[in-house]
Formats: structure tokens, sequence, C-alpha cells
């Protein structure tokens, strides 16, 4: 084993500490890293309380104890110096320009190392970085995503050809440095596009995809199904969400935009019945494989628009809803999606978003219109970035 390459440092974060990145000004990852974390926090609550303060109590933001290293995905471009030297990074926001970054504050650490590692070991093997003017060469990306309770970890190498050389020494030689790794997976991206992921898939080691725990279950994460970035905060978001629902084993739940099925499959353990819609089909195929796996059978899930699914649920009208969690993508919902709940009446709303501003907007349509804010629970789920992910209880006036 490379104790080099995995051999992790162990910091301690204090509050009022700042941190120095070399890539900070040009990547655009973390617009906060240069303000105290304890600063940063304040003013996500001063953020969110002055959108919403009118709605509703405010309760103070979740704060991450660790707030470094937490990211689960870590995602880096490729490119080659002049002097021949592979580099990995990121690109310079909005620009097509890779930006070196060595190890990210944000990023797992093992994730950075086995990446730095593949880099090192591209020239031995005459492996070629893809050149997006030319469209020459194989390697394009490297996608990492770990397990943060399972250890699992999955290395996505983002290929322009399957034709790949010397294949099972290279997967040989990176084994043998990082044997962490549990699967390798080769996508092709063969287009002149800025989407990271092709459509085709090949697993060249182990199942193809990680398993993760989270809130006492497993689930399954693959190349491209969705699974929230910071593992540690995503419990305490969870746990906040399903604790504000006031679940009691009687209710019938809804989990729309339930991506793979997790926020469904931990409430379903103190409710009646869940259904979980989303869009994404990749997304159903993990959730339903998920249910099985942790023997949740109180629990379907539906492949549809999520707005279209509940004018329908609406218009049918033979299952009494008692609690909706609804979280959107950054857009926020729909009007449509709202009209329906407000139709089929749940007592309660739990309202999960990752936009302060979408999320003002649909606060708007639905207190409008027979909801009532209870309480609204920021949560500190990406540190020295500018996001805030944010809970909200509402229920029905009665
Ligand atoms: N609740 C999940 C996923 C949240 S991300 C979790 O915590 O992991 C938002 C999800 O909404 C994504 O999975 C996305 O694919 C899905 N989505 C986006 N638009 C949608 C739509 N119109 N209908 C249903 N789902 C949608």
């Amino acid at each position: 084993m490379n104790q080099q390459a995995t051999k992790l440092k162990e910091t301690r974060v204090k509050q009022e500490q700042t941190f120095k990145c070399s890539a900070n000004q040009k990547c655009g990852g973390c617009q906060m890293l240069s303000i105290p974390y304890e600063k940063q926090l304040e003013m996500k609550q001063a953020q969110i309380t002055k959108l919403l303060k009118h709605y509703g109590y405010v309760a103070p933001i979740k704060v991450m104890q660790q707030p470094i290293y937490y990211r689960n995905k870590v995602h880096a471009v490729l490119d080659r110096m002049k002097n021949g030297q592979v580099i990995s990074g990121t690109y310079k926001e909005g620009t097509h320009q890779v930006i070196p970054v060595k190890n990210c504050y944000l990023e797992d650490q093992k994730a950075d190392a086995i990446i730095q590692t593949i880099c090192s070991l591209l020239p031995s093997f005459k492996l070629q970085v893809y050149n997006e003017d030319t469209r020459t060469g194989l390697m394009r990306h490297i996608l990492i995503r770990t397990g943060h309770q399972s250890g699992q970890i999955m290395v996505v190498l983002v290929v322009s050809s399957f034709m790949f050389p010397s294949k099972q020494n290279f997967i040989k030689a990176l084994r043998k440095l990082h044997p962490e790794i549990t699967t390798i997976v080769l996508n092709l991206n063969d287009k002149k596009t800025s989407m990271v992921l092709g459509d085709k898939e090949k697993v060249i080691y182990g199942k193809g995809y990680i398993e993760d725990q989270l809130c006492d279950y497993t689930f399954r994460i693959s190349p491209k199904s969705f699974y929230q970035v910071n593992p540690v905060q995503t419990k305490i978001l969870y746990e906040k969400a399903i604790s504000l629902a006031h679940l009691t084993g009687k209710e019938n739940v809804i989990d729309a935009y339930c991506g793979t099925g997790t926020i469904g499959i931990i409430a379903s353990k103190y409710a009646k019945e869940v259904i979980g819609v989303e869009l994404n089909n990749d997304a159903i195929k993990d959730a339903k494989l998920n249910a099985k796996y942790n023997k949740r059978h109180n629990i379907q899930f539906y492949n549809q628009d999520a707005s279209k699914f509940m004018v329908s649920l609406a218009k049918e009208n033979t299952k009494p809803i008692d609690v909706v969690f609804m979280d959107p993508p950054r857009a926020g919902s729909t009007e449509q999606f709202m009209d329906s709940v407000i139709k089929l009446g749940p007592k309660r709303v739990v309202y999960i978003s990752c936009n302060p501003k979408t999320l003002a907007r649909d606060l708007k349509y639905l207190c409008g219109r027979g909801y009532r804010v209870k309480e609204i629970c920021p949560v500190d789920m990406f540190p020295h970035t500018s996001h805030v992910e944010t809970v909200v209880l509402m229920s029905k006036v009665k």
C-alpha cells in the first residue's frame, strides 16, 4: 500500500480558522474559503433570515463540526502542460482552461490522492490525455465517488474510446497503490461536449457501483445517480426533515423529487406507506433496488415528472395523503405541483431546498393558499461555498 498517497492529514478545524488554497481565486469552487467558518455561518443565517423571516421562525443553522474534505464525489479534468506533464484540476469558471488542483479543502482526501496517482501513472502506460481542440488522446476526466461509512471507492475513468491499451496492467498498478479502490468503470465520452459523463459504461474492475450507509440504511450509488455530496450533513438534514414530519406509523407519505429514494426509504420505517416520484430513470432503478435491499416493503416508486404525477393523484383522489416531502432541484417546484398539494391537502409539507430564492417564491405561493410555515431550518451542507440548504415545515391551516 502506498502510504504516501493515502496518508491523510488529521486537521481539526477551529471555527475562526481560514484556509488558503492556491486555486481559490481561479477555480470558483469555494466562494467563502477566505472567510472564517463562524462568519460564513452568520452570513448564511442572515441571508435566510432576511429572505424568509416573515414566513415563520428561522432556527439556528445546523453547523458542520469538521467543515473540510467533505465531498464524497470528486471530479477532475485532465490536461497536459507544454512540458508534457499531466495535470488534473477544474475548469476556470466559464472557460475550458484547466486550473491545476492537487489538494482541495472540500474534497475527500483519498479521492484527491487517487487522482494524483492516476496522473503520475499515465505517462508510463503511454496513455494520452484527451485534447479538446484536436479531439485526440484517450483520458478526459476522472470521477471518484467514496462511501463515507462503507469506505468503498469507485473510480470512473472518462475516456474517448473503450480501446484502452494495457488495461489489465493499469488496473493492477493502480490497485497496488490504492487497494482501497473497490470498483473501476470506464465511461465513454466521445462527443464535443462540456458534459463530463457519456451514456456508455464498461465495468473493468469490481461491481460497477459502491454502497454507503446513511441513517442505518445501505444505499447503492452508481456512477451517474444523484447522491448528496456531504454525507455527514446529509444525515443531519434527513434527520431534521423526518423529525419535522412527525410521523407516527399511520401516515401515507409522498417523497417527491426522491432521487435514489433515500428520504422515503428512511421515512418508511415511521409511516404506513410511502410513494416516491422522480424523473431520472437511473435514479429510480437505484431507488427500487435500495428499497428491496433494505427490506422496505411499504414504499413504491414512480418514474415520472413530479408535477404530472401529483396532478393525476389529486384528480384520482383515492388515497388520503398525510405528509409530502418535496426536495426539488435548484429551479424549485411548479405551480402545478403545488396546486395538487393544496388539493390533496396533506397535514404537513416538508420542503427541502438547495436554493433559498426559489424556496421563498414557492413558500409565498403555498402560504397564500392554506398552508402556514411552522419552522425554517438552514443546514450547512456546503461549507466554504455560498450555497445553503434549508428545510421548512409547513402545516395545513385548519
Ligand atoms: N431527495 C433526493 C434528491 C434531491 S435532488 C436526495 O436527497 O438525494 C432533486 C431531484 O429531483 C433529482 O434527483 C432530480 O433528478 C429530480 N427532478 C428534477 N426535476 C424533476 C421533475 N420534474 N420531476 C421529478 N423529479 C425531478
